[in-house]
C-alpha cells in the first residue's frame, strides 16, 4: 500500500493536528462518509461540509486507522485491541482515545 496521505489542520508529520497534539496522538481515523483519513473528529468537521459518518462492527475490518508514527494502516479491530500501541511499530497511543471511540466507530 501507498503513502496515507492524513487530512485536517495538522501541526506535523505525524498525524497531530491543532486539536490533539500530545505526543502520543499519532493516529489518523479513516471516515466511512468521505474515505478519508483525518487527524480527528473536529478536523474533519472544520473541512468537510457533510454529517461525519462511522465504521459499523461488521465492518471493523476496514483498514481504518492510520498510525502516524511508522505510516501503516491497521484495521479498527487491530486497534481495538492493540492495548494503546502500534502494532507494527510500537509506538505509544492516546488511551484516552478510547474516551472518544463512540465519535468514530459504532
Ligand atoms: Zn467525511
Ligand atoms: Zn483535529
Ligand atoms: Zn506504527
Amino acid at each position: 500500500m501507498g503513502e496515507v496521505s492524513c487530512h485536517g489542520n495538522l501541526i506535523d508529520g505525524h498525524t497531530r493536528c491543532v486539536h490533539w497534539h500530545s505526543p502520543l496522538d499519532i493516529i489518523g481515523i479513516k471516515f466511512r462518509c468521505c474515505g478519508k483519513f483525518y487527524a480527528c473528529h473536529s478536523c474533519h468537521a472544520e473541512c468537510e461540509s457533510h454529517i461525519p459518518e462511522r465504521f459499523r462492527a461488521s465492518e471493523f475490518g476496514e483498514e481504518a486507522i492510520l498510525c502516524g508514527a511508522c505510516k501503516r494502516t491497521m484495521s479498527i479491530a487491530a486497534y481495538l485491541g492493540c492495548g494503546d500501541r502500534c502494532p507494527m511499530c510500537g509506538a505509544g497511543f492516546n488511551p484516552r482515545c478510547a474516551l472518544h471511540r463512540h465519535l468514530y466507530f459504532e
